[in-house]
């Protein structure tokens, strides 16, 4: 029979993660057109500060969230995933817009140039989809992100259903 720690932390985890889904730290990099409207979504229009997200880094050492905005073509890829290998734990990753979540229109037969799809080599945890999402979804993938580490979702930005 497995004993029940004496020392419980559930509760510390829980402020671990209201913090860290408070002050996502994303990391400045784009690959392509998708990465206008993620530059878009960090202008004032849109307030990305009011979710804590709004300092985009320019080291992975500093950052806690990719998001993979645009075509990945084979050539990047590598030095991409070097980026998510060299931010520190926890970390989470975005694929914003359809190339970064399937190949997006480059996905044909025979091409040879795209990966297609960041989750063939990264672990992505929100797809956010659209060629391009507007800087709205992307704050959408943020809540989503945000919901998936605290285990709730923030009141201020209520889940607005399809149809
Ligand atoms: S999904 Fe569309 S807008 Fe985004 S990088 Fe691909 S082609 Fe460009």
């Amino acid at each position: 029979m497995v004993q029940a720690p004496i020392v419980q932390f559930a509760l510390l985890d829980k402020l671990l993660a209201l913090g860290r889904a408070n002050s996502l730290w994303p990391m400045t990099f784009g690959l392509a057109c998708c990465a206008i409207e993620m530059m878009a979504a960090g202008a004032a229009r849109f307030d990305l500060a009011r979710f804590g997200a709004e300092v985009f880094r320019p080291s992975p050492r500093q950052c806690d969230v990719m998001i993979v905005a645009g075509t990945i073509s084979k050539k990047m890829a590598p030095a991409v995933k070097t980026l998510y290998d060299q931010m520190p734990e926890p970390k989470w990753v975005i694929a914003m817009g359809n190339c970064a979540i399937s190949g997006g229109p480059f996905k044909f037969d025979g091409q040879y140039g795209i990966v297609e799809g960041a989750d063939q080599f990264l672990d992505v945890d929100i797809y956010i989809p659209g060629c391009p999402p507007r800087p709205e979804a992307l704050l959408e993938g943020i809540m989503e992100l945000e919901e998936k580490i605290t285990g709730f979702r923030r009141k201020s930005w209520p889940r607005v259903e399809a149809g």
